[in-house]
């Protein structure tokens, strides 16, 4: 009989869920979905100065959203809970009983300042900072009177042997030199387990069978390793996934673009374009294919074809930035951030291709939304939801974000065109953009384009017809036919609008 799969994903409550994170749920969620398996959520929260409950809540919305649902977790239960670090301490100190009484770890009373100071010869003398086993041979019976005089302990595990090699199915084989651990850390003197001691008894009593993380944690795996052989537990699987990038090529950091996957949310991305966009980071299928819903990523998705080279997010144009390390997506404003954002993204472009494929039943509840932000937006909606519906279905291929709709009603829906500045009337105003727009006013009356090809078409023959190129071209064309020196692709407007709306708006002008 083939093995169970079973993945996690296990956030430390510190923090937003970001990228990179969202990233990791994603290929455990798939990993298991792919194989029959189950994906389970674990909160890492012994960290008890970092983890908060806030934290933990925005991470399980963020998952929510994204509708990576465990099998087993916090809110979910299961067979193998509780799901939080925190209320299984009696199940770590089972084990670290068994440890101490095969003497595979000691107690180590060692004070803050002893270990500062260890930390600093390690560092005068230029070599790696190892613990130097002081209390590794000390008699059980005065450890015992020490512990029962209340003196603070930590404990450590005997780390013994030359080398550890990890197995890993992206990264190969890669091997450590277990001297340079050193007997380390596994219960702190608070009574919590260190974060490698918590997972290993973690991922044995959950029966995870597959690790899948951020190649982050490769260099924790040594250790991860030797508290298993101590424990005379089998190994999982593990994969470590490449690291993030950002444009300019430095690992994606929190300062720099990794921000939370609520933002996505807020901007007006969609989940399954959001998903999609982040199993593309580090994966590909066989096939090569790109816009793959979740149903199609739940059946291909492989961490034996993830790439060990690093993936590039390019949602933030960091280079923008004159310091990339001033770049803090946290401080900012929305409309400074919105600035920052590319384009030409492939998460654009798959977010414009599910905006324009999923049913309008299932947009139009977060579609409207969006477009009720404005008050005159949400006045007509109430008034008149079809319509407003109605006109959405047809504008909803122009659009990279549900937010984009916004100003894309804003133009349709003006009465009358009013123009915004002076300068756009001299512009307009002049005896060259007046031939532009008289002659494109022909072209629309005579050939009745439908298409934003045939307006572009129309576009460039009255340039032609007139002498006018460039700026010279569509900006009295554009101010003529909005008002406005900014804004949507106009062959695109017009398409929408209709060559009548586009030859009477036209006209109001001049
Ligand atoms: N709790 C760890 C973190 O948030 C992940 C642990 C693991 O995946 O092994 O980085």
């Amino acid at each position: 009989m083939s093995k169970v799969i079973r993945t996690r994903f296990a956030p430390s409550p510190s923090g937003f869920l970001h990228v990179g994170g969202a990233r990791t749920a994603l290929f455990n969620y798939l990993y298991a979905k792919a194989r029959g398996g189950q994906y389970v959520l674990r909160v890492e929260d012994t960290d008890q100065g970092r983890s908060t409950p806030e934290s933990e809540r925005i991470i399980l919305d963020s998952l929510n959203w994204l509708g990576i649902i465990p099998d087993e977790g916090p809110d979910e239960g299961g067979d193998f809970g509780p799901y939080r670090q925190s209320e299984r301490l009696d199940i770590y100190s089972k084990y670290t009983q068994t440890l101490i009484e095969k003497n595979l770890a000691y107690p180590c009373f060692c004070t803050e300042a002893e270990l500062e100071q260890m930390h600093e010869a390690a560092k005068r003398l230029g070599v790696p900072n190892i613990y130097d086993g002081r209390y590794a041979n000390l008699p059980k019976e005065e450890a015992q009177a020490r512990i029962k005089k209340g003196e603070k302990y930590s404990i450590r595990l005997r780390v013994a042997g030359d080398e550890v090699v990890v197995q890993d199915l992206v990264q190969g084989k890669v091997k450590f030199d277990s001297r340079l651990i050193g007997d380390f850390i596994i219960v702190k003197s608070d009574g919590f387990p260190t974060y490698n001691y918590a997972v290993v008894v973690d991922d044995f009593e959950m029966k995870i069978s597959h690790v899948i993380r951020g190649v982050g944690h490769l260099s924790n795996t040594p250790r991860q390793i030797l508290i298993h052989n101590a424990l005379g537990l089998p190994l999982p699987e593990y994969a470590h996934i490449s690291e993030i990038v950002g444009t300019d090529k430095k690992k994606l950091s929190k300062r720099r673009g990794a921000t939370s996957v609520l933002f996505f949310r807020d901007m007006g991305y969609l989940s399954e374009a959001f998903n999609n966009y982040m199993a593309l980071l580090g994966w590909y299928p066989e096939d090569a294919a790109e816009f793959m819903p979740m149903t199609e990523l739940k059946r291909k998705f492989d961490v034996a074809r993830c790439s060990k080279s690093p993936s590039m997010f390019d949602f933030f144009l960091n280079e923008n930035s004159t310091d990339a390390e001033d770049f803090k997506p946290e401080d900012m404003s929305e409309a400074e951030l919105k600035k920052m954002v590319n384009k030409k993204t492939k998460l654009n472009w798959l977010n414009n291709k599910y905006i324009r494929s999923i049913s309008m039943a299932e947009l139009w509840p977060e579609a409207s939304r969006f477009l009720s932000k404005d008050k005159g937006l949400a006045a007509l909606i109430q008034k008149d939801p079809k319509r407003i519906e109605e006109i959405y279905d047809r504008v909803r291929m122009y659009l990279d974000t549900l937010d984009d709709a916004v100003p894309f009603f804003l133009e349709l829906l003006k009465e009358k065109i009013q123009i915004e500045s002076k300068e756009a009337e001299d512009l307009v105003g002049t005896e060259e953009a007046k031939n532009v727009v008289a002659a494109f006013a022909e072209m629309v009356r005579t050939q009745k384009p439908s298409t934003p090809e045939a307006f572009s078409e129309i576009m460039k023959q009255a340039g032609l017809k007139t002498g006018a190129k460039g700026k010279g071209l569509f900006m009295p064309i554009r101010i003529a036919s909005t008002g406005s020196m900014h804004g949507l692709e106009l062959p695109n407007l017009f398409a929408i609008l209709g060559h009548e709306r586009v030859l009477a708006r036209l006209v109001q002008i001049s």
